[in-house]
Order: C-alpha cells, then structure tokens, then sequence
C-alpha cells in the first residue's frame, strides 16, 4: 500500500484510512477480524472517535501487538478543557495505547463554538497540555462547515482537517484541498460514501485519489469493503470518460439532496434540526438498528412540524432542496425504520 504524508504532521500514513462507525455494525469479534485483514493489507490509518459507542474497543483489539505500525485518529466533542482530557484518558485506555496519533476536536460546526474552542481552558488548551506530556502527537479538527474548516487550515494551530469530501459534495475542491497543500495541513475526506448513499466504492475512491494530498477515510464494515477498496487504492486510478459520465449522472440525481451538515439553515422557525432530517437514510446506512441514535426520534417528530416556508432553502449554500428532501426522508423513516425499531 502506498503511503503519503499528512501534512506538516509528518506522519507517513497509508493511501487510504478506515473510518471507525460501520465497523459498529458487525459482531465484535467479527469487527476485529475486519480490522485486522485492512491492517494485513497495509491500511494503517483509523479514524474513531471516544463518541463512536465502543469503536475504540474494537480498534484497540486490532491493533494490539502492531501499535506502532498504525495511525491513531480519534476525537473529542467535549469543549471543556477537563472533560476533554478526561476524554482523552478515556481513549488512550480504549484504545490500549499511551499515546494517540491525532487527536481531534470533533465537529466544531460554527464560528463561535471555534472560537470558544480556543479559550484558555478550553479544548485547545486541553490539546496543548496533551501534546507536552506526549499523550498525543499532534492535534486537529473536524467540521462540516466549510468556513470553519478554512479557518482552521490557515491558522496555523491545527495539523489535520477533517472535511467531507466525495463527488457529490465536492466543494473541497474548489476552496480547500490547494489551501490545506499551501498550509501544509494534513486533509482526511469525511464521508467518501456520503454516509452509505454512494455505494460505488471503485468511483468514489478513484475520484478522491485524484488529490494527491487528500486521504480518504470511509467507513468500513466487512472484509470484502476493506479488500474492494484497496484493489481501487493499488489498481489504476484514472478516471475514465464512462466514470465522468456516471459521475455527472448521480451528480444530477442526488446533487440537491446530499447535505454537508454545515447547519447554515439553522434556526428553523419552526425548531427543526434540519441536517438531521436530512440524514435519516444516511444515519440508518451507517448506524444501522443498533446505533440509531434515540435524539434522532426527536428530531422526527419536529420534522413532521415543516411548514415548507422554504426560510432554510435562502440559506443553504448548496442550493439543497431541503423541503423535498425532508419530505422523502420522513417517507423514508415511515417506510424502512420505523417497524425495526
Ligand atoms: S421549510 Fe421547513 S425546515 Fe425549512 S425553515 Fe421552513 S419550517 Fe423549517
Ligand atoms: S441543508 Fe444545506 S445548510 Fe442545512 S446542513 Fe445541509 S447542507 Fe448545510
């Protein structure tokens, strides 16, 4: 497997990295083994979060006896400088590890949780302290927001971004894979698969490989995923013009539907939560019956509430068509879930 460097954090890490939420989804011991056979095929990078219900369990397993032949990445959302730390503890004893690769501040979705972030006694001041004592080597973010992710990358705190990426949501394109190379800024692409909605591995991987600084980490739940994607990552990766041609064609279909969550459309006037609505499949998809999050219910009901004022639409700076889409998700939920749970 090749490798690349992640940015100014110098860590040579595989091509291709495994997202750590679908591996939620099999048995544990099943979950190992799947680890496992992405660690035999040289995909070293794994990405989790202390959040992720008993992800980190599951990784530090696999990657007992061979720590230093992986990447850590997990992440807090705790903004608190102690609870961050006392997260942090909680991942390093998970994870079966002393010391955790990169460790991120998890979802930092607008201007003023970043700037929060940055107080003294806060999370960054947490990530400070970690880094001297050497509990962890290097600190990053991750975001939905494209502002906050270009914030990040140009001020010279963080080492990694964690954005969205795939060839639906390609805005990273355009505004932030040249910005993160002029930082030097290590950039791991979220949700290569659109949360399970584009199901192509070969052309969602190709596409991203097209950016030689950019790695991807999707999410990973059975063997022959992991041994799909690294046929992609070791084969050629050109996109051919038959792979544009579909790419255009799913473009078109789920271009307006496929939310960032960058929650730009907040507030609704009505207390929707729309990024979640929105997801209802996705979540599904990734979480399956098991890990459903229960707030998800919530916000369903308060889905049902839309008006269709269309406020939110003025405000998404994907030109998403939020009122169908919520419509479609709710059918969705009515249609798939609801009689599973
Ligand atoms: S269209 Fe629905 S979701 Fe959007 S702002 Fe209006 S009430 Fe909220
Ligand atoms: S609907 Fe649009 S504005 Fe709202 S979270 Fe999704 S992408 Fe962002």
């Amino acid at each position: 497997m090749q490798k690349v460097r992640l940015g100014k954090t110098n860590l040579m890490v595989s091509r291709v990295g495994m997202g750590g939420i679908p591996i939620l989804l099999p048995p544990f011991d099943t979950a190992v083994k799947v680890l496992k056979r992405g660690l035999d095929l040289g995909v070293t990078l794994i990405d989790t979060s202390f959040g992720y219900d008993d992800s980190e369990v599951r990784i530090g397993e696999a990657i007992a006896g061979r720590r230093e032949d992986v990447t850590v990445v997990t992440k807090t959302s705790w903004r608190s400088k102690d609870r961050a730390l006392k997260a942090l503890e909680g991942s390093l004893k998970q994870l079966k590890t002393d010391y955790i690769d990169v460790w991120l501040f998890h979802n930092v979705s607008t201007t003023e949780a970043y700037e929060i972030l940055l107080r003294p006694n806060e999370a960054f001041a947490a990530g400070q302290e970690a880094l001297a004592s050497g509990a962890v080597r290097h600190i990053g973010l991750s975001t939905h927001s494209l502002a906050i992710a270009q914030k990040t990358v140009t001020s010279g705190l963080f080492e990694v971004i964690v954005f969205p990426f795939n060839f639906v949501n390609n805005h990273a394109e355009d505004h932030l894979v040249e910005l993160a190379r002029k930082h030097d800024v290590g950039f791991l692409a979220m949700k290569s698969f659109a949360g399970g909605q584009l199901t192509d591995a070969n052309l969602a991987i190709k596409y991203l490989l097209q950016f030689d600084n950019v790695v991807p980490i999707p999410g990973i739940e059975t063997v022959e995923n992991i041994e799909e994607i690294v046929e992609v990552v070791e084969g050629d990766w050109t996109l051919t013009p038959e792979d544009w041609q579909r790419i255009v064609a799913i473009r078109e279909r789920q271009g307006s539907t496929l939310c960032m969550w960058c929650e730009y459309c907040k507030p609704c006037p009505k207390e929707i939560n729309i990024p979640w609505v929105m997801n209802i499949e996705s979540m599904w998809i990734l979480w399956g019956k098991r890990g459903f999050p229960g707030r998800m219910l919530k916000h369903i009901d308060q889905g049902r509430t839309c008006d269709e004022c269309g406020e939110c639409e003025d405000k998404c700076p994907y030109q998403l068509n939020i009122r169908e889409t919520l419509r479609a998700q709710l059918d969705y939920y009515d249609r798939e879930i609801k009689h599973q749970l």
